[in-house]
């Protein structure tokens, strides 16, 4: 691949920065992969979340070098947490019952904890390009081998890839691009 040539070591595109797209791209990178990733926002962004987040993923943050990013953003520890049921009985859920060896959950709004994670991925070298929107798959010999991108201004880009990782989310864009793709081929 025309990629490879260039250069030795392998890249992979990542589609979508969420929580899964930013930390694969930060470990990938740690693996001496190239990674691209590339999102169709700019960060920070607002989005509809619970912003819990759980026991375990204070252990991942830590392994992505980023858990001290997460609090000074103002992230609340967490210790328990109580379900209640329509009769007002409760059952407490101490959060070190999932003994991950650190001090509870995390409260953090979503937009903050995306953007720690996304800033840490473009330190540790990840190529980020944000306001570009995946729209259509390349493909060479009926293989895919990159991804085509519009970028907010209506640019349009073409991004090769050794692999290409769909991240974007419930949405699985690039999933549907190949559903579309074999349909076509099948006709
Ligand atoms: C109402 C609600 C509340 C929730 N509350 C919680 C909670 O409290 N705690 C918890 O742990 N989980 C919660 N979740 C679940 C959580 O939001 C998801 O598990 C999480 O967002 C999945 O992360 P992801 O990285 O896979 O996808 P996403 O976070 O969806 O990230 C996908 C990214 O891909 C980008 N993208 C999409 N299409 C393209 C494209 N064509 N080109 C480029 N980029 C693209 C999007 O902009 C987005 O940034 C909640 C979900 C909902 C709906």
């Amino acid at each position: 691949m025309k990629s490879r040539i260039q250069n030795p070591k392998p890249k992979i595109v990542v589609v979508g920065a969420g929580p899964s797209g930013a930390s694969l791209a930060i470990r990938l990178l740690r693996e001496n992969f190239r990674v691209v990733l590339i999102e169709r926002e700019k960060f920070p962004r607002h989005k509809l979340c619970g912003e819990f987040i759980s026991p375990e993923c204070l252990a991942h943050f830590r392994e992505l070098g980023v858990l001290d990013e997460m609090q000074a953003a103002g992230g609340e520890r967490i210790t328990e947490t109580v379900f209640y049921a329509p009769d007002g009985k409760s059952v407490r859920v101490p959060s070190k019952w999932f003994n991950n060896n650190e001090s509870g959950a995390l409260s953090l709004s979503r937009a903050e904890m995306d953007f720690r994670l996304l800033e840490k991925a473009k330190a540790v070298g990840v190529e980020v390009l944000e306001e570009h929107s995946a729209v259509n798959l390349l493909s060479e010999k009926d293989k895919i081998c990159g991804v085509k991108l519009r970028a907010k201004d209506g640019a349009i880009k073409e991004v090769l890839a050794d692999l290409l990782i769909d991240a974007t989310g419930r949405a699985g864009i690039l999933g549907k691009m190949m559903s579309r793709k074999d349909a076509k081929a099948q006709s």
